[in-house]
């Protein structure tokens, strides 16, 4: 790979396609872009290595904060190095012949739609429809053919995809600028770390998300901090708090470098007074022109294999360069719904082993929610080693569990068997298990790497610690990087406990690895009274979570029954559990 992969939300004509090229062109650099669907994927591809350096939108100077944007970056350690600064320039096209009056449906990007709010009230009778990016609507429109239909996007994709302009400058203010952000990969390669270089100027600015006490003058105090350090603030918005209504999380803006003994003494006293506090970044802010007159004399576009040099990596990592702990060194977060994976709080997983009626599971998932539990698990399809042993409920049973999910705000983990299943469970789950009998099948692997949802990998019953990671390397290698590791017991010469525990991979994995980790104690020791023990361990040697399976009547289970906890055993591992620190250093 010789010239620099820039990954960018849509397709030829987006407005970051836009961004792209005009920001490489002044640069005069070699680059390829690569178009994804989502702001999510802009993300993940960077971090997977299936890009160098990708574009995030994190402000708007009509709607505001783009929260995405900064949530991104900041979940997966990404680190911004420019800001770019992009005139906004929303026109409306269609195909020649169309008339304003005619125009019936407009398609657009929604944040796009939320700056044009005004123009779009005038359009009585026009069925407004957001879709995947602006080069998207333009081709569709264009596509189409029909007259009725119109698309918003800036005039150049007008020659792009041979549209006309029915209306100029729609924005609700002309004054229209978004600001993208430029990042890489928390160990960037040789060519983005000659980028960086290139791009330095004067001008620095750092982003931060915080919230503060629920304090009077607590908002006031942090200010304070800004004041007396006599630090311009740029920018401070609040957004609610996911899941906590009525709490607010503030995107602050700053001038200064997060390396500067002023800022670096600033963030320290910030720290006191804030409950929560995140530094996105520190980056580059002149404008496209600025970059033009620096003209830097030489491009290097290494390929980024060379980022991987053997004296960088613990042992054998280069076998599997996207999930070793080289490309994320703090650890990556990984996201579901409300619960954080990989982060301070040490989570637990429960449920049914397998999901066998809907009071089984509602009682189960009330149950362990009440006790704090953050997730449920349900097994509907079930992997079992004799034929004709209870095999789940199939797809009835992903609906209960879905059901119990929306009914509790759990977030759903349940197993998926083979690739057929992989499309309709990932719109079904919000987990995807692999489990210990599939760690090693290749295909389905690859296709869960397809998806962008969460995945849970159990380590199969007789593989090694590294082949767990090539098999984690293949759902990366497919540019999903949302992958927790589960240590759930291997085979060994032990016969009085269903399998062994292998803590000791726990450590080995961290060091490794930047994926979360879970344990499975009840897979492991597969007896109900010695599973106890073994989530205190699991939590005080540094895992990020447990996963355990817990029936309202065990000894009814159709599946794992002597392994199955009862609702008061599984009250007395959280009571143990709250007594040990999580850990979060290895
Ligand atoms: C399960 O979690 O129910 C299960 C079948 O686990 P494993 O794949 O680890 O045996
Ligand atoms: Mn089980």
């Amino acid at each position: 790979m010789s010239k620099l992969i820039c990954s960018f939300e849509g397709i030829d004509g987006s407005h970051s396609s836009l961004v792209l090229k005009s920001f490489c062109d002044q640069m005069n650099l070699a680059f390829e872009p690569l178009g994804v669907p989502t702001l999510r994927h802009v993300a993940t591809s960077v971090l997977t290595q299936k890009s160098h350096i990708g574009l995030l939108p994190i402000d708007n100077a009509i709607t505001g904060t783009i929260r995405d944007g900064y949530d991104l970056l900041t979940q997966y350690n990404l680190v911004p190095f420019t800001e770019i600064q992009w005139k906004m320039d929303h026109r409306l096209l269609a195909v020649d012949g169309a008339a304003l009056s005619g125009i019936r449906e407009v398609y657009a990007h929604p944040l796009v739609i939320g700056e044009c709010g005004q123009f779009l009230g005038t359009l009585t009778g026009a069925k407004i429809i957001p879709c995947e990016d602006t080069g998207f609507a333009a081709k569709e429109v264009a596509e189409s053919k029909d007259p009725t239909k119109a698309a918003i996007a800036p005039p150049t994709v007008c020659q792009l995809y041979g549209l006309v302009e029915l209306a100029k400058s729609i924005a609700d203010h002309p004054e229209n600028f978004t600001r993208f952000i430029l990042f890489h990969a928390p160990t960037p390669s040789e060519a983005v770390a000659n980028l960086r270089k290139d791009v330095e100027s004067s001008g620095q600015k750092t982003s931060l998300v915080m919230s503060t006490a629920n304090d009077a003058g607590a908002l006031y105090k942090c200010l304070q901090v800004f004041n007396e350090s006599k630090i311009n603030l740029t920018k401070l918005e609040s957004r609610p708090k996911l899941g906590k209504s009525w709490e607010y999380l503030f995107y602050v803006d700053f001038e200064g470098n997060s390396e500067d003994e002023k800022v670096k003494k600033a963030l320290q006293s910030l720290e006191e007074h804030t409950s929560f506090l995140q530094v996105v970044g520190s980056y580059e802010n002149c404008p496209l022109q600025k970059l033009a007159e620096k003209k830097p004399a030489k491009k290097t576009t290494q390929p980024r294999e060379e980022n991987w040099s053997a004296e960088m990596l613990p042992n054998s990592s280069k076998n599997w360069p996207k999930v070793s702990r080289a490309v994320s060194p703090k650890g990556s977060k990984i996201v579901v719904n409300n619960v954080t994976i990989g982060a301070d709080d040490f989570i637990v997983i429960a449920g049914p082993c397998s999901v066998e009626s809907k009071e089984q599971v509602l009682d189960t998932a009330k149950w362990i929610k009440e006790n704090g539990a953050v997730m449920l698990r349900g097994g509907a399809f079930k992997p079992r080693t004799h034929p004709y042993s209870f095999q789940g409920m199939g797809w009835e049973g992903v609906q209960i569990l879905s059901e119990a999910g929306r009914t509790t705000g759990l977030p759903v983990v349940s197993e998926v068997m083979s690739v057929d299943q992989v499309e309709k469970m990932a719109r079904e789950v919000d987990v995807l298990q692999v489990g210990a009998r599939n760690m090693q099948n290749f295909d389905l692997l690859r296709a869960i790497g397809k998806t962008q949802r969460a995945v849970l990998l159990k380590r199969g019953m007789s593989a090694s610690i590294d082949e767990l990671l090539c098999a984690a390397e293949y759902i990366l290698s497919e540019g999903n990087p949302n992958v927790m590791l589960c240590e759930r017991g291997i085979r060994t010469f032990e016969t009085a406990t269903r399998n062994t525990l292998d803590l000791s991979a726990v450590p080995v994995l961290r060091e490794r690895t930047h994926l979360p980790i879970i344990v499975d104690p009840s897979h492991a020791i597969g007896v109900r009274r010695w599973i106890r023990p073994l989530c205190r361990a699991a939590k005080a040697v540094g895992a990020h979570g447990i996963i355990i399976e817990v029936h309202p009547d065990p000894e009814k289970a159709l599946s794992d029954k002597d392994q199955a906890l009862t609702f008061d055993d599984f009250v007395q591992i959280m009571n143990d559990l709250e007594k040990i620190p999580a850990i979060n250093h290895y």
